[in-house]
């Protein structure tokens, strides 16, 4: 079974849990450290001969378009993760379609291939704000992955679909890829990404994408950031809740990484959904 692979392009101190102490105008000010770690991942990529879909910031486009350009000629795939990370929730219609539209125009400029996908900052697409995959039908995209369907302060629609399947909407319809959990004792489990991937032991996360293919015959969506294999990053002092999500087992990514791209086939959304897409 073909797994969804897919990495947020945006730097240690765009993330949303720092969004209160890193001010969007700063950003120019902090030690850059995109071009490093996402080279890492790409050659990484590279060495297991596996392609992947690179959800990447407007803003990081606009300041490294050789990065971007360098991501597309390596074979994978471009999608948008914003232009400036900023919660779907928190935006107007108005101010979320022009942030959209600018984040997939920058991204086809570059690569000169059409962006399909869309991933909301922080998982933003909740109950409260699923108007956006109208924009986003109405934008020209083709699928969307920002629905967790757990509960969490940030983001989640806890008793949404588990697996990926077309949404209908007054503007169309568009294929939704959920974030992958698994059932255990009547919950919604989170195993495939991020933190929930440095947290677990890499055994359990290999149990779950095995439970989600064997026993339910679905692909798994894998996600991670570069800066999340990147332990020599700067700190920043946010709230210890913040810092302690942001750093966690932040040493062992590289290599349990490496471990499920050993254990498992991976490709690009856009190849692993092509039927749907
Ligand atoms: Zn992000």
């Amino acid at each position: 079974m073909l797994n969804a692979l897919t990495i947020d392009v945006e730097d240690y101190f765009m993330v949303s849990g720092f969004a209160e102490i890193v001010k969007y105008d700063d950003w120019p000010l902090f030690e850059s450290r995109i071009e490093r770690n996402t080279h890492r991942i790409l050659d990484l990529f590279d060495e297991h001969g596996v392609q992947a879909t690179f959800f990447v910031l407007g803003w990081v486009a606009e300041h490294y378009p050789g990065l971007v350009a360098e991501i597309s000629r390596r074979g994978h795939e471009l999608a948008s993760h914003s232009y400036r990370h900023r919660l779907a929730y928190g935006l107007s219609k108005r101010e979320f379609r022009e942030d959209t539209r600018a984040s997939k125009r920058i991204l086809e400029d570059i690569s000169g291939k059409v962006v399909l996908g869309y991933r909301a900052p922080s998982y933003s697409v909740t109950n409260e704000s699923l108007w956006v995959l109208e924009v986003l039908v109405e934008e020209g995209f083709s699928y969307d992955s920002s629905i967790f369907p757990i509960r969490h302060d940030r983001y989640g629609i806890p008793g949404f679909k588990r697996f990926p399947g077309k949404i209908k909407n007054d503007s169309g319809e568009i294929l939704e890829v959920p974030l992958s959990t698994v059932r255990l004792l009547g919950n919604n489990i989170p195993i495939a990404g991020g933190g929930y991937l440095r947290l677990f032991p890499v055994s359990f996360i290999e149990w779950g994408i095995r439970s989600l293919n064997d026993r339910e015959a679905h692909p798994a969506i894998v996600y991670l950031h570069p800066w999340e294999l990147d332990p020599g990053q700067p700190k920043i002092n946010g709230s210890r809740l913040s810092v302690f999500r942001h750093n966690l087992n932040m040493r062992k990514t590289y290599a349990k990484l490496n471990r499920l791209l050993e254990s498992f086939r991976f490709g690009p959304i856009r190849e692993v959904f092509a039927d749907s897409i």
